[in-house]
């Protein structure tokens, strides 16, 4: 009887292991030929990495080689790409022309690269990453050494700039995203990978949009939409990728993102199935291999006759292949109030350990550096097993557990306790057990900060601070108080001045940074303290750290302040209070425009435009620019207003220009980020109308010149100002105001107000700070100024450009994202 007649059309991985197990279960019941565009037998495309960067040759790779095919008695067309299907006559036909009938058809067509459409992108030298062909020809260009840019920070991306620059290339990576392999790792593994791989020396360039691709007619540049140039012999292209699905589009087949399949990988047509990256099941397409071998089987026992399983949706692992660089991520670690989180991180060894738990269940685990556990997290979490009595210690993996259950206790002070006198504890200042609790015993020391004057120790990267509470609390027992000072959030054990310290100590320039090497317990932080790293990073790195709109409070981020009613204020700034006819008549349009319910004069000397609608607060920006003018910050902790009074200008008592001088110290100060807001105000006599005496800093002006006051208070607590000095001229105002919002913004708390951060350093060391040196006052004076070429933009003229236009949109219009979980980076 003449065989079943079995064509497949494509001879990727996951027809390989179909056909492996189908020989298994139906030896000779098929008469099996197979069409395959590539020109080669059946390889190991996920092993094209290792090839790429020398490691592998493409015989290590080949998974059927010429014997298996004669073996199993396999016709297989090389370089033979199928361009049509008659369901009716049930024959495939070749673009060379080859016919074949078929009784049962799989089509596995694969994935396509997804080219963006930049202009330069068909130019000579201009690559995908997906098969043999692409690497021999990067390998060709990179035999020339010279300049490769990789635009997509995925796991492609990623492996093809790791094997260019194995290869001798210098590599930039381009990604659009803030952090590298956004949808598998979160932003604390993909700090960590970034630090690994630029440490290497590939430039790694995140949030970076590539405008054009340059050259006449091959490669030469990429161009980012921000201007840089970046030169470039070849251009890897690894955005992402869509499922082939034209062939059986054409054929009639019913087709979605993928070719639409049942759970036994039948086709609309039922002579026809098909398998892979091609696939669509359940609306979800797949990118790894994992799931591709489980239709494998299933196709193979629907073919052989045998009773099946149904495919169902698993969550897949996730690995890069590049030497060296360990990372581990499954399932979903997406952060919400749903789910909880459990982090570990080891600044010292660069690991970091996430696993995410929902219901006592594992749904997600994100693994840096050390990834033994990763498939004991995976299985916990494939199984669905309940981890509420692990849940103390199922951070510590497996080899705890196992420790734990063959009766051992955990001891958090025993290991401390077991380490020798000779144990360095501290790495950067070169400190061992026996110098500190020798110091804490002769010299009676009790706090943290005693232990760090006396020996340094923890004293720098403060990596090691856990450890030295611990031998402190090992050393004086019960005494050992370790909860002054307090911590800034439940995210870290460090209060806010060990967290500025360090930052600057250890050249900490991100949010990931920050939390990776400071060894914060949670993933992302927390409203509590991402708000405030954000500012410190500000104040502590201008020009150099790049502001986190989304670490930022609702009206940071909107810039203006939200209403019990849900709709926005909004307060143009006046400098120095001042305003004129053309400025009110805007403000008057603007209210008539958009409807705006009320108006009301603040005590600030503004005014206050109340109940704007989210969606409209581009436009009353936009108009109020159009009169000239910009933010008040009135939402910020910033500079909000500098109050004055009419001064010589008008008032009889008035002893100086107190208009002027609060309009120029307006005009200088505005913009800068603070801990908290700052209120500054100038009276033109000691009257005082302007309120002076009772705010951040306040001027009262006198016959000898300027008096110059801080650290008050007018809110829920009232504090009058402390009196600073005395001045006579203008330019000494300025240059004592910004060094004093200087000192503060550099060692102020974030939400401390100045006056709390006065009684905290002690007002003799702000007079000694800032009146007793001058070198240190002009120091402070210069930081501020350079700070400021940063930050004097207006943000409402920004976001009237199109900034952030996201946070403007009325909810509704929120499209939401259809992914699937465990695709290697499907085209957006
Ligand atoms: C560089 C790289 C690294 C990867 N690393 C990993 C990894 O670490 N882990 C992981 O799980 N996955 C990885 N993958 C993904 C994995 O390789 C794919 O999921 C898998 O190979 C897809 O198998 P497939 O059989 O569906 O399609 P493919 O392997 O793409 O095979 C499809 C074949 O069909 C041929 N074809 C297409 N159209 C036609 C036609 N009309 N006629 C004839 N032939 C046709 C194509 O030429 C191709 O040879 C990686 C992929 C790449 C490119
Ligand atoms: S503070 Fe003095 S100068 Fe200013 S308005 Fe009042 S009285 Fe006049
Ligand atoms: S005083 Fe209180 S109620 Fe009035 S505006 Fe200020 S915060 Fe709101």
């Amino acid at each position: 009887m003449a065989l079943e007649k079995l064509v497949i059309v494509g001879n990727g991985m996951a027809p390989g292991r179909m056909l492996e197990h189908l020989f298994e279960q139906a030896p000779g019941r098929y008469d099996v030929t197979i069409f395959n565009a590539e020109p080669r037998v059946n390889y190991d495309r996920i092993m094209l990495s290792p090839v790429l960067s020398g490691e592998k040759s493409f015989d290590d790779i080949v998974i059927h080689d010429d014997g298996w095919y004669e073996t199993h008695n396999v016709t297989l067309h090389r370089g033979a790409r199928v361009t049509g299907i008659d369901r009716a006559a049930k024959t495939v036909t070749s673009a060379n022309g080859i016919t074949a009938p078929y009784d049962r058809l799989v089509i596995a067509t694969g994935s396509s690269p997804f080219i963006i459409p930049v202009p330069g992108h068909q130019l000579e030298g201009v690559l995908a990453y997906r098969d043999l062909d692409d690497v021999e020809a990067m390998q060709r260009y990179a035999s020339f050494r010279g300049n490769a840019v990789v635009i997509g920070g995925g796991l492609l991306g990623l492996e093809a700039a790791a094997g260019l620059h194995m290869q001798g290339m210098k590599v930039t990576v381009i990604h659009l995203m803030p952090t590298l392999m956004e949808r598998q790792l979160d932003t604390a593994a993909g700090y960590l990978l970034q630090k690994e791989l630029e440490g290497r020396g590939i430039d790694i360039r995140c949030g970076a949009n590539t405008r054009a691709i340059l050259g006449e007619d091959r490669v030469i540049a990429v161009e980012l939409d921000d201007g840089t140039v970046i030169d470039a012999d070849m251009v890897v292209m690894a955005v992402g990728i869509r499922p082939s699905t034209a062939l059986a589009r054409e054929a009639g087949l019913e087709v979605s993102r993928g070719i639409v399949c049942d759970a036994q990988l039948r086709t609309s047509d039922p002579a026809i199935s098909a398998i892979g990256e091609c696939v669509e099941v359940d609306g979800r397409v797949y990118g790894l291999v994992a799931p591709l071998y489980t239709m494998a089987k299933i196709l193979a026992a629907d073919l052989a006759g045998t009773p099946v399983e149904n495919f169902l949706h698993a969550e897949t692992p996730t690995k890069l292949k590049v030497t060296g660089v360990n990372l581990y991520s499954v399932g979903d670690f997406a952060e919400g109030d749903d789910r909880e989180e459990v982090v570990l991180r080891d600044a010292a060894r660069g690991t970091y350990k996430r696993v995410i738990v929902k219901d006592d269940r594992i749904i997600g685990a994100v693994l840096y550096g050390d990834v033994a556990d990763g498939g004991w997290y995976n299985e916990l979490l494939r199984k669905g097993e309940c981890v509420r009595d692990l849940r103390e210690t199922l951070i510590f993996g497996q080899a705890f557990q196992d420790v734990l259950s063959s009766g051992g206790k955990p001891d958090p002070l025993a290991a401390v306790a077991s380490l020798a006198d000779d144990a360095e504890v501290c790495g950067c200042n070169g400190v061992c057990k026996g110098a500190i609790t020798g110091a804490i015993k002769d010299k009676g020391l009790s706090a943290l900060d005693e232990v760090r004057a006396h020996t340094k120790a923890s004293a720098s990267c403060g990596t090691c601070t856990n450890l030295v509470e611990s031998l402190m609390a090992l050393t004086l027992g019960d005494s050992f108080d370790a909860s002054a000072p307090k911590a800034m959030c439940n995210c870290t054990h460090l209060p806010h001045g060990d967290v500025r310290r360090l930052i600057k100590a250890n050249a900490l320039k991100s949010i990931p940074a920050v939390m990776q090497e400071l060894e914060w317990t949670t993933s992302g932080g927390c409203a509590k303290c991402r708000p405030a790293l954000n500012y410190y990073l500000l104040a502590d790195w201008p020009g150099e750290y790049v502001d986190d709109n989304q670490s930022r409070f609702i009206n940071e981020r909107v810039h203006a302040n939200i209403q019990r009613d849900g709709t926005y204020s909004v307060i143009p700034r006046m400098w120095g209070g001042m305003t004129n006819s053309q400025e009110l008549r805007a403000i008057a349009d603007v209210v008539d425009k958009f409807a705006i319910p009320t108006v009301h004069v603040t005590g600030g000397q503004r005014i206050d435009l109340l109940g704007v609608k989210k969606e409209d607060l581009p436009g009353v920006w936009a108009d109020l620019n159009k009169a000239g003018m910009v933010s008040g910050h009135a939402y910020g902790k910033s500079l909000r207003t500098v109050k004055t009074c009419v001064g010589t200008n008008w008032c009889r008592m008035g002893t100086q220009d107190s208009t002027g001088l609060g309009v120029a110290l307006e005009k200088f100060l505005w913009g800068s980020w603070t801990p908290h807001k700052v209120k500054l105000a100038v009276s033109g006599c000691p009257r005082n109308c302007a309120e002076a005496t009772c705010k951040d800093i306040g001027i009262v002006c006198v016959d000898s010149g300027y008096e110059l006051h801080y650290a008050g208070a007018a809110g829920i607590h009232i504090q009058g100002t402390t009196r600073l000095t005395t001045v006579e001229t203008e330019e000494e105002v300025m240059e004592i105001t910004a060094a004093m919002m200087q000192m503060y913004r550099e060692q102020g708390f974030y939400l401390e107000r100045i006056y709390k951060w006065a009684d905290r350093v002690g007002h003799d060391t702000i007079r000694a700070q800032i009146l007793d040196n001058p070198d240190t006052r002009r120091a402070y004076y210069d930081r501020f100024v350079f700070s400021q070429r940063f930050s004097q933009t207006d943000p409402w003229s920004e976001r009237v450009s199109g900034k952030d236009k996201h946070e403007f949109k009325p909810m509704a219009d929120l499209s939401s994202r259809n992914h699937s979980s465990s695709s290697m980076e499907p085209a957006e």
